[in-house]
């Protein structure tokens, strides 16, 4: 029985024309060597398993070839290719850098670089992952770099070009390697299918080349281990099995499913995938990229960033002529949260539950804009507010959607000003209550029953329709002062915000002006409890507050102790020396 030899290495490209994916790179190296402007060292970077290794040893066999062909390529046959290629040849020299980075190494390495070849014309120094070399070593390696014997080329090789010191990039021609395109890898492992008598489906090949993402070694390798597992003939299914790849057809299924605005077969599918062993969050990201895939599928100019098999191309294309592009945006958008919020989930089932549910409540939205001719996109109902745990707001929103969808007109309408109709009745009760609220409570679901709560006095008439009524500055002012007996907190807020009076500024906005930071952070915490109060008081929804901080040393009445010193402080410069002194805090 003969050796298995991995396919990596049975396959590796012993030619620049072989080497698969970097054609613009090896047509460079292959004119340098046409022209003989060989450089003396060369810096090969670029992803792992995308070939730096095999172009240097390429590169050092294809320079000490005797007798190259017309193409300029090493002609395989001579002595010289035959002994690279047998991996005997004392041409090429490999230091590994990852395993040995100390100054030691690279002396040993140095002390080589003098002794001239006996046979061919150069000695190549291939050092790869370059990057991990010590500063010692580096430094060591400098001075060989910048006056090299004529014989020495250098070849380094890394992953990370951003660890290189520039000292060593100025002296290095530098070639960027690609990552290899799932169709260039298609392309490959199908020759070499064809070589080993391996019968694959071609979106079997896909699948292993998105796998792979980008390097053919790890593409050849997970090729070998299809082939040991399922033997010459390999389908599609059995592949996605193997590679625990959940089935496109999942994610085909559930879009249709959203577009239908169908709820249940969304979570049993869902549940289908959760049975079959797949991961949730690997579904939520693998959705995602399916919105991608069917949003650049949309158009001929982006269908080229699709990489899958012919077939699940087309029905790609077919998929994404029913979906409209804003349908497209807002599953991306809401999956993308789902993602974002899933680690921080505590029931991340019902997380991405409510996620499937969401997207099955698109299509109606989209009509209900389309019919209104209301182009602002519906998600903004249903945003997650970042603050709040994920699942809270979720779970509020879904019982909370079905009232949104059937009000019948989605209008604009500002959002702080009008309080929903059903909220009215708790209010009234509680109203008085306000001033006797803890001011620790500030969650949203608070806020959001607390805000219409302060706009409603006794006996007065509710009112839940757009208010603009004019206002003068007096009656602005004489709001604030109401406004001021209503505040629980600490006596000094009450007289900082008592002796500002608002200013009226332009059309229905007001400025208050304060004096420090501190008090700016503490009319901001109160800025929701001052609008809607105010906005009620004038009759005016549109009412809005500007905060204005001014550096005014003369008064300090309303300051804090802090405030106070250094105030004082800027007029009398010895209090500094005193308290530092006497070693004073400030009470
Ligand atoms: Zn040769």
């Amino acid at each position: 029985m003969d050796n298995f030899v991995v396919s990596a290495r049975k396959y590796r490209p012993a030619t620049f024309t072989s080497v698969v994916g970097q054609s613009a790179l090896t047509t460079t190296l292959k004119n340098a060597i046409k022209s003989n402007h060989l450089a003396q060292a060369y810096l090969f970077c670029g992803p792992r398993g995308v070939g730096k290794t095999t172009c240097a040893r390429i590169f050092a066999k294809t320079i000490n070839c005797q007798n190259l062909t017309p193409d300029f390529e090493a002609c395989n046959e001579c002595e010289s290719c035959v002994s690279f290629n047998e991996q005997r040849s004392y041409n090429i020299h490999e230091l590994d850098a990852a395993s040995n980075n100390g100054v030691d190494d690279i002396r040993t390495l140095i002390d080589q670089v003098r002794i001239p070849p006996q046979i061919g014309k150069y000695s190549v120094y291939i050092i790869d992952e370059v990057h991990m070399l010590s500063a010692g070593a580096f430094n060591a390696f400098l001075k060989t770099l910048e006056e090299p014997p004529s014989h020495a080329v250098f070849i380094l090789a890394t992953t990370e070009k951003h660890k290189i010191i520039p000292t060593i990039l100025s002296r290095c021609q530098i070639y960027d390697f690609n990552r290899i395109t799932v169709r260039d890898t298609v392309e490959y492992l199908q020759y070499v299918a064809k070589q080993e008598n391996v019968n694959i489906d071609v979106n079997a090949l896909n699948i292993i080349a998105q796998k792979s993402d980008g390097g053919m070694r790890d593409a050849l390798s997970i090729f070998d281990q299809i082939v040991s597992f399922c033997g010459k003939d390999i389908s599609y299914q059995s592949v996605i099995e193997n590679l625990n790849v959940l089935d496109y057809d999942y994610y085909f299924k559930l879009t249709d499913a959203f577009l239908q605005g169908d709820v249940n077969s969304s979570l049993l599918i869902f549940n289908e995938v959760l049975n079959k062993g797949f991961d949730a969050h690997q579904f939520v990201t693998g959705l995602s990229s399916h919105f991608r895939d069917l949003l650049v599928s949309k158009d001929a100019q982006t269908i080229a960033l699709l990489e899958v098999g012919a077939d699940i191309g087309e029905h790609y294309k077919t998929q994404a002529q029913i979906c409209s592009p804003g349908f497209l945006f807002q599953t991306l958008k809401i999956a993308n949260d789902c993602d974002l919020n899933y680690r921080q989930s505590k029931n991340k089932r019902l997380l991405v539950e409510l996620m499937l549910i969401r997207l099955c409540q698109l299509p109606d939205e989209k009509n209900n804009n389309i019919s209104s001719g209301n182009d602002k996109p519906p998600i903004q109902k249903i945003e997650v507010k970042p603050q709040v745990p994920a699942l809270v707001v979720e779970k509020k929103e879904a019982e909370t959607q079905p009232q949104a969808q059937t009000q019948t007109q989605p209008q604009t309408q500002p959002q702080t000003a009008v309080a929903p109709p059903v909220n009215v009745k708790v209010k009234e009760n509680k109203a008085p209550a306000h001033a006797s609220q803890a001011p620790g409570r500030i969650s949203i679901n608070v806020r959001e029953v607390d805000k219409p709560e302060t706009v409603y006095q006794q006996g007065q008439k509710v009112e839940t329709a757009l208010k603009n009524s004019p206002f003068t500055e007096k009656e602005l002012t004489e709001a604030w002062r109401k406004f001021t007996k209503t505040i629980p907190d600490e006596v000094w807020v009450v007289n900082f915000i008592n002796a500002n009076t608002p200013k009226l500024t332009a059309g229905t906005n007001f400025e208050i002006t304060v004096t420090n930071m501190l008090q700016e952070k503490e009319l901001m915490k109160q800025q929701s409890d001052i609008l809607s109060f105010m906005q009620n008081e004038l009759n005016n929804s549109l009412v809005k507050m500007s905060i204005k901080v001014e550096e005014n040393d003369g008064n300090y009445r309303s300051s804090s102790p802090e405030d106070i010193y250094k105030s004082m402080a800027a007029k009398n410069p010895a209090l500094v020396k005193l308290r530092s002194e006497l070693n004073l805090e400030i009470d």
